[in-house]
């Protein structure tokens, strides 16, 4: 079993790992701060560093955790030195509180749900359960969020009991179904405002965000309206 660094500390840049395995392009960790891809978070791309040289991480194999490859291999046994693409990495990070940010909203101020979503660097795709959306609805969505944010309220995660999750009415915002295979659920909690479960990686605090500006809107059906949002850049 490869220890997931990101789970405890997303901050982490670089890290040691033993080479367990090698099979075809992909290389098998002991341990790895790469995020595999997952719930609308996409993987995370880095080098590996070893003794005869690099290769780069293009993605990872979200079922297996193999470290997809460019370039030249390790050998199985020695012991390597993992970068993340940090500054893609820290984009994407941000996005996905922000989402989370906006899905609270949207969920406490207006009853809806996300049913999907997509981040990107610093931009990010998101569905909710709306029957109708206006350019003000969104406006204000938005700018509801930007309130949150300015708070800087605290994010923690953290696993809890599968039957602490399911009996919790605000977590179970999502199919149980997803979740039959879990024993332990991790949650993400914004402080005092919002509490998802969730397997990414997101900013210790909100205004790490920055702020969100509303790109446009589309209706993608009838109980589903889709918001598109980038985030400012940071100086
Ligand atoms: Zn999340």
């Amino acid at each position: 079993m490869t220890e997931l660094i990101y789970l405890e500390d997303p901050y982490v840049k670089e890290f040691k790992a033993k080479v367990e395995d090698i099979r075809g392009n992909e290389v098998f960790l002991s341990r790895t701060a790469f995020y595999p891809g997952g719930g609308g978070q996409p993987a995370d791309s880095g080098t590996l560093k070893f003794s005869r040289g690099n290769a780069r991480v293009i993605s990872v194999n979200r079922e297996s955790l193999g470290h997809v490859t460019e370039g030249e291999l390790p050998e199985i046994g020695e012991e390597i030195t993992g970068i993340i693409d940090w500054d893609r990495r820290y984009k994407i990070m941000r996005t996905h509180t922000a989402v989370h940010v906006l899905s609270g909203v949207a969920y406490q101020e207006f009853g809806v749900i996300i049913t999907g979503n997509q981040l990107y660097e610093g931009r990010a795709r998101l569905d909710l359960s709306f029957d109708s959306m206006t350019r003000e609805l969104a406006e204000e969505i938005v700018e509801k969020s930007n309130e949150i944010i300015g708070k800087n309220l605290k994010v923690k995660w953290y696993f809890i009991p599968k039957d602490e999750f399911l009996n919790n009415p605000k977590l179970m915002r999502v199919n149980p179904k997803l979740y039959e295979k879990y024993d332990r659920i991790r949650v993400v909690e914004i402080e005092g405002f919002d509490i998802q479960a969730d397997g990414g990686t997101h900013v210790k605090r909100l205004r790490e965000i920055g702020k969100i500006t509303l790109e446009k809107y589309q209706s993608k059906g009838k109980k589903n309206k889709r918001i598109y949002i980038t985030l400012e850049e940071q100086k």
